[in-house]
């Protein structure tokens, strides 16, 4: 079962940092490896614009841990948004809690972070929320749950989030524990390895 979460790189070919800390070692399997299709040194295959767009909306699904509905969803309530729709989409995607929770530092990848925030260990401005998909706006504030403050995740957590560099969409403060959206998550700085346009041709057909 240990490597299950990182078969789902290999399938698609490309590292998609679903492991945290590990997905940036030696360890990393497709480091250890090579690329699942055909091995080291071999090129991927050349897919169609159809196979491009269906390969980019999976890996947005497993970066992010979601299902075809809520990036569907996800899809529809960009659309309706002024601007473009590529961006609109992944600033969505970026601004669910589960995700804050993952750039803030508190854990190193989403599926801890969902553990956490339906464990109740955080407050959506002041009040106990355990929904991983809600999408955050200006201006919320999330913080620890204080009945939460001993348990073993949280210790040494002022340390880890003072070490953390967090995109510039969020600030954090590490003395109160709390994460502040400030602005709209810029792309250009968090390097997503996801094609947002090729899942948006996909849903505009
Ligand atoms: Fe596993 Fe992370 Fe490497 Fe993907 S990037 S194969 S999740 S260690």
């Amino acid at each position: 079962m240990r490597d299950e979460i990182c078969k789902k790189c290999r399938a698609v070919g490309e590292k998609l940092f679903l492991k945290g800390e590990k997905c940036y070692t030696p360890k990393c399997p497709m480091v250890r490896r090579g690329i699942a299709f055909h091995g080291k040194n071999k090129r991927k295959p050349a897919l169609t614009p159809y196979g491009r767009q269906l390969l980019e909306k999976q890996k947005a699904k497993l970066i992010y841990g979601i299902r075809e509905k809520q990036l569907q969803r996800y899809f529809n309530l960009a659309y309706k948004k002024q601007g473009a729709t590529p961006i609109i989409l992944a600033q969505i995607l970026e601004s669910r809690l589960d995700n804050v929770i993952v750039r803030a530092g508190f854990v190193s990848n989403r599926a801890s972070a969902r553990q956490l925030i339906s464990h109740g260990c955080f407050l959506l401005n002041g009040r106990k929320h355990n929904i991983s998909s809600t999408i955050l706006k200006h201006g919320d504030i999330v913080s620890v749950n204080p009945n939460v403050l001993q348990r073993e995740i949280f210790k040494n957590i002022k340390e880890k989030l003072t070490k953390n560099n967090p995109p510039k969409f969020i600030e954090v403060d590490p003395d109160k524990l709390t994460i502040t959206i400030v602005k709209e998550p810029d792309l250009e700085e968090l390097k997503m390895p996801i094609d947002f346009p090729s899942i948006v041709e996909f849903y505009s057909k």
